[in-house]
């Protein structure tokens, strides 16, 4: 099942991934760049999902798509320089694609989402502070039915392909299909390897991720969780979806987004394409509550608070040490 969707968003997620690389090398070369510039950011924000959308596009017109983005602030002539950069990065990996063609590509992911029938969600950058600080960022991008995650994959430029060897090569893309397992490929070719979360004995085993930025995910209630489940080792922080590939691959076995704010709604898109890897993978995704996420109620999974993934075996084990945490 989902034979075409697959090939097509990897196909897109490969492209947008070689976008993303061209854009670093820009930012590394660039000397009047200065440190909290945040155009690139923006330049590869636009040009991911511009590809990803004509990407979609040219295989299933009719399917909307939900993303991060909308073109209104790229119309603007204050913008312009930024505008070109986007045309010319998306012409790098689609050559004769129009300028009008980008910005309507751009624009196509206004869409609301919800509960009926399929649609696309994506998080063109995901980790943008990763991205700016030359650490871990995804291109994440998923297909949801009926309000149901169906499909899922997560272009990981930096992530070391093996965490037994980081200084090797790095750039991983994760795929998987429901019922279909989960799969790990190197972003410079090679393979599909199935991937499969780590069962451990005991939480106290564990090594846990969580957010490198405090404001998205509470450090120190991690902290107190990790202390209940006498786990020692320190905490992995990554940015971006490459949290939910380091459970599915088994770096890790818990990722734990813990709330910093009551009236913070996750986005769909942060968490879409990462949560089928992951079930795939054989690890379990719910809330802080163990509630399953729901995506069919638009944009935001607004019915959710915060995140626990984990391998299965430990899965109500954590979520009890976290509602311990958080009442
Ligand atoms: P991460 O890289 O895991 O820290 O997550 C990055 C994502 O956090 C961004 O894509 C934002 O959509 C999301 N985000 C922004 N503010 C918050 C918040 N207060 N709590 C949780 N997530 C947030
Ligand atoms: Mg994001």
């Amino acid at each position: 099942m989902f034979e075409k969707e697959r090939e097509t968003a990897i196909e897109a997620v490969m492209k947008a991934s070689r976008l993303c690389r061209l854009v670093q090398e820009d930012m590394l070369t660039d000397q009047t760049l200065e440190k909290k510039d945040r155009s690139p950011v923006t330049v590869a924000d636009y040009g991911v999902q511009a590809v990803v959308s004509l990407s979609l596009q040219s295989v299933f017109p009719q399917d909307p798509l939900v993303g991060e983005e909308d073109a209104s602030e790229l119309k603007d002539p204050a913008n312009a320089a930024i505008k070109e950069k986007v045309i010319s990065r998306v012409q790098d990996v689609i050559p004769d694609v129009t300028e009008e063609e980008i910005i309507a590509a751009i624009d196509r992911g206004n869409h609301e989402g919800g509960g009926r029938g399929r649609h696309w969600t994506l998080d063109p950058i995901d980790g943008t502070k990763g991205f700016l600080r030359g650490d871990q960022y995804a291109i994440a991008l998923a297909l949801i039915e009926d309000g149901k995650v169906m499909a899922g994959v997560m272009g990981c430029p930096h992530l070391p392909v093996s965490m037994k060897d980081p200084d090797a090569e790095r750039g991983c893309l994760f795929a998987a299909v429901r019922g279909g397992g989960a799969i790990q490929k190197s972003l410079g070719g090679g393979d599909e390897q199935p991937v499969r979360a780590h069962e451990i004995e005991d939480a106290s085993q564990a090594i846990f991720c969580e957010s490198v930025e405090a404001a998205h995910s509470s450090h120190s209630d991690s902290e107190k969780v990790a202390s209940l489940l006498n786990v020692t080792a320190e905490p992995l922080r990554l940015d971006s979806q490459c949290k939910y590939a380091a459970l599915a691959r088994g770096d890790v076995s818990i990722y734990l987004r813990l709330p910093t704010r009551k009236d913070y709604e996750e986005k769909i898109w942060d968490h879409a394409a990462g949560s089928i890897v992951c079930e795939e993978a054989g690890a379990t995704v719910g809330d802080v509550d163990g509630k399953p996420l729901d995506f069919s109620l638009g944009r935001t999974l607004r019915e959710n608070r915060g995140v626990v993934a984990t391998t299965s075996g430990i899965h109500s084990k954590v979520v009890s040490a976290v509602k311990k945490v958080l009442q």
